[in-house]
């Protein structure tokens, strides 16, 4: 059961960032509610105000400028899997949204409540970092831009601040000519492990690639060491360099052992999916549209 609650609708992120400041540990941004009411009804998370953040129109707002795509806060799941914009845009990213739970999930959550949240076992996280993805966070004191894999600090810890609200997330195209794809293993409705590649193929080999992987330790991350061991290799041999990195995948990524699998059998599936998902994005019969759908 749920005690009594204020609800509070801002319509502007002055007034949103002005109420988080006065109530402090009183009041809670509140999008969809998929995550605050849940934790609320187990006791986990008290709260006597919760400051909803949907009425402000901003953060609704799917737009694209210069190449790159804004997506709000408070666009959902749902929205995000089906927008012809963001399918043409961000393709792999679209698909990672339609694997998110179920179709009632996805209605209800919103992109912001997810990345904020920053559950480890979350798929969208994990695919915007190969697209150099940065977040716009207000408050009264005005706004401020970091890029994504910086927002992300720890199990459940961002570098948002208790005034601040989360206005948009930017998503700048791929390079011309790089392919993307994102693979998810799953028993439950969150994901064990979820692994997004891009790459530029030239003349047979790997000019340029992004890896990430996320689910498997505190937060999902980028392998920058690893996209520079296969850079020049053919893919068969990057198949075999990614798989042979399971000292480097534990030490960077951290795995836990949990109820969804052993940190050891979580790092060989991770060698297996980013082998497979660089084999998907450097197919010549992938899409011209910088990813695949799901
Ligand atoms: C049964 C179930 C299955 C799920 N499966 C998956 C899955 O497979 N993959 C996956 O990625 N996720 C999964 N999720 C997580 C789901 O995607 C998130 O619950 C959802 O996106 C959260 O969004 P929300 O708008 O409901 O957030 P809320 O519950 O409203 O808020 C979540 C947190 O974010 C904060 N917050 C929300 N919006 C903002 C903002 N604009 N600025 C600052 N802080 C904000 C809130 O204060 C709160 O701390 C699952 C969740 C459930 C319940």
């Amino acid at each position: 059961m749920l005690g009594s609650l204020q609800l509070l609708q801002p319509t502007t992120v002055d007034e949103a960032s002005g109420a988080l400041r006065d109530f402090a540990e009183r009041g809670k941004i509140y999008a969809g509610g998929a995550e605050m009411l849940l934790l609320m009804r187990h006791g986990f998370l008290q709260s006597e105000i919760l400051v909803d953040v949907k009425k402000i129109e901003r953060l609704h707002r799917i737009a694209r400028e210069n190449g790159t795509l804004s997506v709000g806060a408070c666009v959902t799941h749902h929205t995000l899997e089906l927008n012809p914009l963001v399918r043409e845009h961000a393709a792999s990213f679209a698909a990672a949204e339609s694997q998110v739970a179920n179709v009632r999930v996805r209605n209800q959550g919103t992109l912001g409540g997810n990345l904020c949240f920053n559950d480890p076992h979350s798929d969208p996280g994990t695919v915007l970092l190969i697209h150099n993805s940065t977040v716009t966070l207000g408050s009264q004191r005005g706004e401020r831009q970091l890029p994504l894999k910086d927002f992300f600090v720890d199990v459940y810890e961002t570098a948002l601040e208790p005034d601040e609200v989360m206005l948009d997330v930017q998503i700048p195209a791929l390079p011309s000519g790089m392919m993307s794809t994102y693979l998810r293993l799953h028993r439950f409705q969150r994901p064990t492990l979820g692994v997004a590649a891009a790459v530029k193929m030239n003349r047979g080999t790997i000019a340029e690639s992004r890896l990430a992987v996320g689910c498997i330790g505190p937060k999902c991350q980028r392998l920058p060491e690893l996209e520079t061991k296969i850079t020049g290799t053919q893919l068969d041999e990057a198949k075999r360099i990614v798989a042979e990195q399971k000292n480097h995948l534990r030490q960077r990524l951290q795995p836990v052992d949990d109820l969804l699998g052993s940190a050891d059998y979580k790092l060989y599936m991770t060698g297996i999916l980013l082998g497979d998902a660089l084999e998907q994005a450097a197919s010549p019969s992938f899409p011209l549209d910088g990813g695949r759908l799901g």
